[in-house]
This record gives structure tokens, sequence and C-alpha cells, in this order.
């Protein structure tokens, strides 16, 4: 039996996948298509995610294929640059780095942790009995294994098969998204682009060189089935209602459409079987979060669900999973939600969208509203009233290295400066660094795999209590 499938090799199962194997779990990622998608859909990430590639020593890789960009600018499109340094975090700018680069970088990072990874396989049912799942694919053969989790996508088969509600609001308006040639002068496509976004927000053209272009344009009705693309000939109607000019396209890559549906899963899990990434939540992309939101999913629940493979998961373990995700995608939601509203073309909004922006000269308003879409600002209601507890910590300088470069191996971290305390009988599954420098604000931290912060203090017996909640019981 596998320890672990995942259905979806997208950028939250191959994350998911090496997570696992950080642990020496079993992992089988099916996906359905034969190759990866060739479409880019998301263009960037975000500082949480990359504190993540950084925690895990993918950082430079993904610093190699990708543009730093300046924060700011991403909230309903509101240009208000932050300044180096507004936020807490080592890394305060946005990596520029397009859907497809991203998921083959994470897909050779599953690969060589091990996971395997079996495309053409699409999962069509699923049973799930005492002791595992059994997977059903649609060449008529099955697959067991101890858990499942459905990272297949906003039209998640695992989420329909579980039964599990996802309420919220269906798409009201769509929109066209393509790569292609447009022949008409730069300067005049610069000029047009720039006029109309002045009023209509879901219209932009970027170049990609050679004379190609990035384009969104909004599609004239809601389509029935959005995994039609739309035609060449249908794109350019668009553009010629929208900026009354289609800059002779031609020649597309690809062409595809998307929508503003809003949904979140009432459940992540039933029982051995759990959702992560858009299979749970799907919102506008509006502020570039999908991506970013699936990944933190899975960095949340890669070490708590290996934790449960491997017996020494705490009872309560597994669910923390769906306590501490499903608010954090419901603030996502709500702040996307918020996004379409602002850049409605409708008179109120447009007003709302201009007091919006005065206000985010405000250097503190500016930082809130960039925090809540980079993500650094999220804390875990762990039950403590520390300020640190359930917050992630930023990287830092310790006397012999950073603190990032600690948490490669995904385990659980006691930062000492007392030199007091212990976690030995945690010791197979939690790292124990003292003399740690000044840099470190309190006595002692202990951070999670996920590096939020489990406990803050200097009490030995405190500490005790904290290790057996998230690391389980000690070894005799
Ligand atoms: C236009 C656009 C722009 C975006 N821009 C951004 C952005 O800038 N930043 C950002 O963070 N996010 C952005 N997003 C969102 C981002 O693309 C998604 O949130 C992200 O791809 C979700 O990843 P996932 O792995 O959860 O799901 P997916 O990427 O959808 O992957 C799901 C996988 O599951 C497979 N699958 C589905 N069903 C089955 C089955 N039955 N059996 C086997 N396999 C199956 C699929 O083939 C697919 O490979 C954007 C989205 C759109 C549409």
């Amino acid at each position: 039996m596998i320890d672990v499938i995942i259905v979806g090799a997208g950028p939250t199962g191959v994350v998911l996948a090496a997570e696992l194997r950080l642990h020496g779990v079993d992992t089988l990622v099916l996906d359905r298509e034969p190759e990866p998608p060739a479409h880019v859909r998301a263009l960037g990430l975000h500082v949480r995610s990359i504190e993540i590639l950084d925690q895990r020593g993918l950082l430079e890789d993904f610093l190699a294929r990708g543009t730093k960009h300046p924060l700011g600018g991403f909230f309903a499109g509101i240009t208000k640059p932050l300044p180096p340094g507004a936020l807490d975090t080592a890394h305060g700018y946005v990596l520029g780095i397009p859907q497809p680069v991203v998921e083959s970088l994470l897909t050779a990072h599953a690969l060589r942790a091990g996971a395997e990874i079996r495309r053409g396989a699409r999962l069509t049912g699923l049973t799930q009995d005492a002791d595992g799942v059994t997977a059903e694919l649609a060449d008529g053969s099955t697959l067991r294994a101890r858990h499942l989790v459905g990272c297949d996508g906003g039209r998640s088969t695992v989420r329909k098969l579980l039964g599990i509600p996802f309420p919220g609001e269906p798409s009201k308006v769509d929109t066209l998204l393509g790569e292609l040639e447009l022949t008409a002068p730069p300067e005049e496509i610069t000029r047009i682009v720039t006029e109309v976004r002045r009023t209509q927000l879901r219209f932009g053209a970027g170049p990609l060189g050679d004379g190609r272009y990035r384009v969104v344009v909004p599609a004239d009705e809601v389509a029935e089935d959005r995994s039609t693309p739309p035609t060449l000939d249908e794109f350019a109607a668009q553009l010629r209602a929208t900026a009354g000019t289609d800059f002779g396209a031609r020649n597309p890559s690809w062409l595809s459409r998307f929508g503003d549906a809003t949904r979140l899963a009432e459940r992540y899990r039933v029982d051995r079987v759990l959702l992560a990434g858009d299979a749970a939540h799907v919102h506008p992309p509006t502020g570039g979060q999908g991506l970013n939101l699936g990944l933190q999913d899975a960095v949340n629940l890669g070490w708590k669900l290996a934790a449960t493979v491997n017996g020494w998961a705490p009872p309560t373990l597994l669910d923390t999973y769906g306590t501490e995700r499903r608010p954090v995608a419901r603030g996502v939601l709500d702040n996307t939600r918020a996004q379409m509203q602002l850049i409605s073309t409708e008179p109120g909004p447009v007003a709302v969208r201009e007091l919006l922006s005065e206000l985010m000269d405000f250097e503190e308003v500016n930082r809130h509203l960039i925090g809540k879409v980079v993500a650094i600002d999220l804390r875990y209601d762990l039950g403590d009233d520390h300020p640190l507890v359930g917050r992630r910590l930023r990287d830092l300088q310790l006397k012999r290295s950073r603190l990032y470069e600690l948490t490669r191996a995904g385990r659980g971290l006691l930062l000492d400066q007392t030199g007091a305390l212990t976690a030995s009988r945690w010791a197979d599954r939690v790292d124990h660094v003292v003399d740690v420098g000044e840099q470190l604000a309190e006595p002692a931290v202990l951070l999670r795999p996920d590096g939020h912060v489990a406990w803050a203090g200097e009490d030995q017996g405190a500490l005790d209590a904290r290790l057996r909640e998230w690391f389980g019981a000690p070894t005799p």
C-alpha cells in the first residue's frame, strides 16, 4: 500500500509531495494530463512563498529564472509602491516568474526528493475504509493508499466524490487571456492601453518581446464551458469592443478564459482524504494569490500528514490543517471580492477606489493591504496570547548561520538563548540550537516545520506541553 496518493501535479500537489518526502513518506502523484500546461496563469510569487522557497533551499534556482519587482501596485492594481524595508522580511519584493517555470522547478524538486509522478492518470472514483483509500483511475485500474489528497484544481473530482459542498458565488464576469502577436506599432499599443486602462482595469497588454504580448480583455458573456478556449476571431472582437482596435492580433500561442467564481470548501478533510490548493478554494486572480495560497496550504499540511503516516502525530494534529488554513483562504476570498469591486467601472466603486488610493498614501494603510496579499501578517490561532505564537518567523542572522538555513529538513526547531532548556526526548523530530545570538528577541522559540512559532518563553514545563501538542509523545 502506498502511503499517500496526491491527485494533481500542479504547484500544490508537487510541493506537498516534496514536503512528504522530507519525512520519508512514500508518495505517488497522479495527473490526468500527459504534459504539464504550457499556458501561463500566475506571473509571480509573493513574499511568504519566497520565504518558504528559502526555507527549503530552493530560492537560488528561482531567483536565477525570475525577476525581482518592487512591492506594491497589486492591491486592485493601485500603484503605490512600498519603500524597501517597509515589510518585516528579508525578501521584500515580488518575484516575477511564469507559472510553467515555477511548476517545472517545483516538480524537479519533488522528483529529486523521491516522489513518483505519473502523468496521463485520471482519477475517476474513490472509496475509503478503516485502513485506507482505494482510488479508481480512468483506465480501470485501482490503487490503494493510506491517505489521498485532492490537489486537483478548482473543478476537483476529489471534492465532488467526497460530496463536500463548495458554497460561494458563481462567475459574474469572464476574462479572455492569451499570448499572441500584435502587429500595431508598439507606441500606439502603449498609448491605447494606457488610455483604456484609466477606466477598464480588466484590460491590459504586456510585451513579451518579438512583437508578442500577453493580453487580457473582458469577455462579452460568462462561458458555459471555460475549458473551451476562445477563437482568435472572438478574442479580436473583444479587443475591438474594449479598445476600439484589435491591434492586428494574430498567431496566438495559446488563448484561454477565466472567471471570477469565489468559493470555499466547507471541509478540508473527510477521514483519510484531504483537499488543498484550488481544490479547496477558488477566487479571481486579482492580487496574484491563488498559487501562493496553494503552496502555503501544502507546507502547512505536509508535515502533519507525514507525522500521521509515521505514527507520531497527536490525534488532533491533522485537523489543525483545516482549522488553520480555511480562515486564511476565507481572508483571501474576501480581499479578492473587495478588489473585484475596486476594479469595477461603475461610478460608485470608481469613487471608492479613488478614496482608497488616497488612503494608501499613508504608508501604514498601504503596508496593511499589501501585508494581506503577500501573506506574512497571518497568525494562526494556536490558543496562546504571546504575540509571536502562530506567526511565521522571518529570516534572522544567527550566530553561526541564517535561521532559514536551519529549516531545510522540515523538522521542528528549538532556538534557545537560555542554554538551560532541553528537547532531547524529541530529538528525532526537533533540532535544538543554542547560543543563537541577539537577533532573536525572545529567550527561546519553538518553530514548527512550516516555520510558524508554536511556543515562545523560557519555562521548561510550558515547552514540554507544546512539544507534546505539536510533536507527539516523547521517546521513552
Ligand atoms: C489568469 C490567471 C492568472 C493567475 N495569476 C496568478 C498569480 O499571479 N499568482 C498566483 O499566485 N496565482 C495566480 N493564479 C491562480 C493559480 O494559477 C492557481 O491558483 C494555481 O494553479 C492552483 O494550483 P493547484 O495546484 O491547486 O491547481 P492546478 O494548477 O489547477 O492543478 C491541478 C492539477 O490537477 C490535475 N487534475 C485535475 N483533475 C484531475 C483528475 N481527476 N485526475 C488526475 N489529475 C487531475 C490537473 O491536470 C492539474 O494539473 C492565476 C489564475 C488565473 C486563471
